[in-house]
């Protein structure tokens, strides 16, 4: 993995990953990533759920990402300090606010809340959403957020395109008109995309995104990333055999580097 960067990971400030930062980075260093960056569930403006940082412990998480790039520094691995934002409709301005709250390298766009109560992976509102919407309505409302959020030109990257099949629950046929929208809408801002190997350890087992998504965003110009979307040190670099193969076979050549919200492309 000689060269190769992770962009996704956590810290346990979001209360469901675990180990230090820096404990992530002796793991990079142990499978030769020469990047990685911390990219950890945004804090919101209000208490709004259980699983990211308060804004209390945001300093904390400056402070954490800062210790992990100084102990890479002794191991050869540069770290980079990013964030996985939720989008929601109407949260714009306070996601506008964050971006002046650190000198980020990187922010990652996700939709991960198709309303306000329901979190499309969240495995205890999997009933809910079920009982509510049919796999094309989850596509949908899914899709046109994740436009949305891409529109908004907030983002460097978006985090696990497909990510309402996390369950296997898929809508039938060809997905791709769900999707249209937002590759032309990334295509148009700039934005880039992430393949982010975490499907591959949920119940899904795949990649997110699939591979016909790679090659329609391949072909229209879009930048990529690699993440792992880490919740553990074990995690880190987990799966980019594969996250590369299909990079590869879908024609991509480069992978998009971020810092300080500057992009470069480096063959991989
Ligand atoms: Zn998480
Ligand atoms: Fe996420
Ligand atoms: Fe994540
Ligand atoms: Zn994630």
């Amino acid at each position: 993995m000689q060269g190769l960067v992770d962009y996704h990971m956590h810290t346990p400030l979001c209360h469901h990953a675990e180990g230090h930062p820096q404990a992530y980075v002796e793991v990079a260093a142990e499978r030769g990533l020469t990047e990685i960056g911390f990219s950890c569930h945004s804090p919101m403006m209000a208490e709004f759920d259980d699983w990211r940082m308060s804004i209390e412990e945001f300093p904390r998480y400056l402070e954490m990402v800062e210790e992990a790039r100084v102990h890479g520094e002794t191991l050869g691995v540069a770290v980079r300090l990013g964030l996985e934002v939720d989008y929601l409709p109407g949260h714009d301005p306070w996601i506008g606010e964050l971006t002046k709250m650190a000198s980020w390298d990187y922010l990652i766009g996700s939709v991960h809340y198709l309303t306000t109560e329901l979190v499309v992976d969240h495995p205890e509102h999997l009933s809910q959403v079920e009982k509510l919407y049919s796999p094309e309505a989850v596509w949908e409302l899914y899709w046109e957020l994740y436009e949305r959020a891409i529109r908004t030109k907030l983002f460097d990257f978006m985090a696990h395109p497909d990510l309402p099949k996390k369950f296997g629950r898929v809508p039938e046929g060809d997905l791709s008109n769900y999707y249209a929208g937002s590759l032309i809408a990334m295509h148009e801002t700039g934005t880039a995309y992430e393949i982010n190997t975490a499907g591959l350890r949920k119940p899904v087992g795949e990649l997110y995104p699939t591979s016909e998504f790679l090659s329609l965003a391949r072909r229209a110009g879009i930048a990529l990333v690699i993440g792992s979307d880490a919740h553990a040190p074990e995690d880190v670099g987990a799966g980019f055999d594969r996250a590369i193969t299909a990079a590869k076979e879908a024609g991509y050549t480069q992978l998009a580097r971020f810092e300080r919200r500057e992009r470069t492309l480096t063959d991989f």
